[in-house]
């Protein structure tokens, strides 16, 4: 999650008004075909690999097969090597990073090719992104959800967001909601469990939901709780995807409460439940056993004064040996240690400390209004073995979740999978991985024409070794690249090859 809206606007305000000259400086037409071959083609479909090659013509998939050099083919030899289609990263926070690098190394060098923005409730208005690309091109494709908090910091204000909204405001929200996904946005988004839509009512989400169901828009929802009332909140979500007969998608699945620790099983099954009642729900998760967050949401009652609420987090949402503070503006000498670390140089527990670095954070915020990011927490609140249930379920989807911040999920979440779940741990095909990372990504979000090693497709791939890929990027080196991934291709160009971006910037904004 990152904070509201607003910081990223203003950025790409500055970035318009400085760049609206520049003009475009991609678009590749190539002249000359690609052909790519002697390859392992992992088609995204989830079937066995086959050998074979892929011919691209004008930054799509023109034929795929047992193809012979053509004498205006640019012929480049995969080696043996498996060519899948690129991955679409489900849930991503990166625009920061691809605004300050458009050659985009975090995402590049995974090998995804699409990130789907606008989560957790906050999103920039589709206009912006187009008038962003309009001005300048980045590596990797965009798409975007709407989001709830959004909506709601326009129609209500910022500082009215503690209550639930108006008959008046939620007509107002739906009304620009409707305009956001004619304008291609793939539907709506909740951060449920941030105090910018927490106060709002199942009411309010479903009148929303609904209209989003209208425009044949999905749902995609950081739930209400991700710990103590982890059951209601996916309740919650369960009605939205009944009432509304939309596709709905619970963002990040995960179990944060030590006390529900190896219940994935449970929680599976109440959605495989939900799912024979024909409720189209789905998940993403990304492939760490702990999130980046605001150390806010280690409050689930809202009680950031209150010790007890404190000691409760301490004991049950997180372990304050291995959660580092991963920003820290108030005092940046903070960032980079663990909770317990500073608890113990303050000589307080670590629930005093937490409360301290909440109470100087909003006296930061109170100072300087306009600071974004002023604090964030790397926290350590998973079991090893949900995250693996949960990413052997059927319908769930690989994501990162992750910015090129502290968290080193925005780098490695990716080949991570590919190398430590399905090589070395052997929890899935390679072929179902590469699935959940591409044509079914694709499916689930409403991406059209991506997905798939298929004639016609855009030609977003990845040529990767499966026996060498693997993450290196840790909270101690979080933007430490994997190794293993080959070259990667968007819309046809090249955009990352022998461990660096190329300077190509052939991605696209995507619309519904
Ligand atoms: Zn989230």
């Amino acid at each position: 999650m990152q904070s509201a809206t607003h910081p990223f606007l203003h950025m790409i305000h500055i970035l318009l008004a400085g760049l609206a000259l520049a003009g475009l400086d991609a678009c590749q037409t190539a002249k000359q075909d690609v052909l790519i071959t002697h390859v392992r083609l992992i088609d995204g479909t989830g079937s066995d690999a086959f050998e074979g090659a892929v011919r691209i013509r004008e930054g799509r998939i023109l034929d795929v097969g047992d193809l012979k050099a053509a004498s205006n083919d640019s012929v480049i030899d995969g080696r043996g090597l498996v060519l899948a289609p690129g991955f679409i990263d489900a849930h991503s926070h990166h625009l920061g990073h691809i605004l300050r690098n458009p050659s985009s190394p975090a995402t590049a060098s995974q090998g995804i090719t699409t990130i789907v923005l606008g989560q957790d409730g906050s999103s920039e208005p589709m206009d912006s992104l187009a008038a962003l690309f309009r001005s300048r091109a980045f590596a990797v494709n965009i798409a975007s959800y709407t989001g709830q908090t959004s909506l709601r910091e326009q129609v209500m204000g910022e500082k009215e967001l503690l209550r639930t909204a108006t008959a008046r405001e939620i007509e107002q929200m739906q009304s620009l909601l409707t305009k956001e996904l004619s304008k291609g946005s793939l539907g709506l988004s909740t951060g449920l469990e941030y105090e910018g839509a927490f106060y709002s009512s199942l009411e309010e989400v479903l009148a929303l939901a609904q209209t989003a169901a209208a425009s044949n828009g999905r749902y995609i929802s950081h739930l209400r709780s991700e710990d103590f009332r982890l059951d209601e909140a996916l309740s919650e979500i369960i009605e939205i995807g009944r009432k509304t007969g939309m596709p709905v998608q619970v963002s990040h699945i995960k179990i944060a409460d030590k006390m529900c620790w190896g219940q994935a099983g449970r929680i599976l099954s109440r959605m495989d439940s939900a799912r024979q009642q024909g409720i189209d729900i789905t998940a993403d998760v990304y492939p760490y056993t702990y999130w980046n967050s605001t150390l806010k949401v280690l409050f689930p009652d809202k009680q950031y004064k209150d010790i007890r609420s404190a000691a409760l987090a301490c004991q049950r949402l997180f372990d304050a040996d291995s959660s580092m503070l991963a920003r820290f503006r108030p005092n940046t000498t903070y960032e980079g240690r663990m909770i317990a670390d500073l608890a113990r140089e303050r000589r307080e527990t670590p629930a005093a400390t937490l409360l301290h670095l909440i109470a100087a954070a909003d006296k930061y915020r109170v100072a300087d209004p306009d600071a974004d990011d002023v604090e964030a927490i790397a926290g350590k609140s998973m079991l090893e073995a949900d995250v693996r249930a949960f990413t052997q379920w059927k319908h769930s989807v690989i994501c990162s979740d992750g910015n090129a911040g502290r968290h080193p999920r925005g780098y490695g979440s990716f080949p991570r999978v590919l190398g430590l779940y399905v090589r070395e741990a052997g929890l899935m095909r390679l072929e179902e991985a590469i699935h959940k990372m591409t044509g079914l990504t694709a499916k689930q979000l409403g991406i059209q024409g991506r997905g798939l090693i298929q004639p016609g497709q855009a030609a977003d791939l990845v040529l990767f070794d499966p026996n060498a890929i693997i993450d290196h990027a840790t909270l101690q080196d979080s933007h430490a690249l994997s190794t293993g991934i080959h070259q990667v291709w968007v819309n046809g160009g090249l955009v990352f090859q022998d461990g660096q971006t190329t300077g190509q910037h052939t991605g696209a904004l995507l619309k519904r």
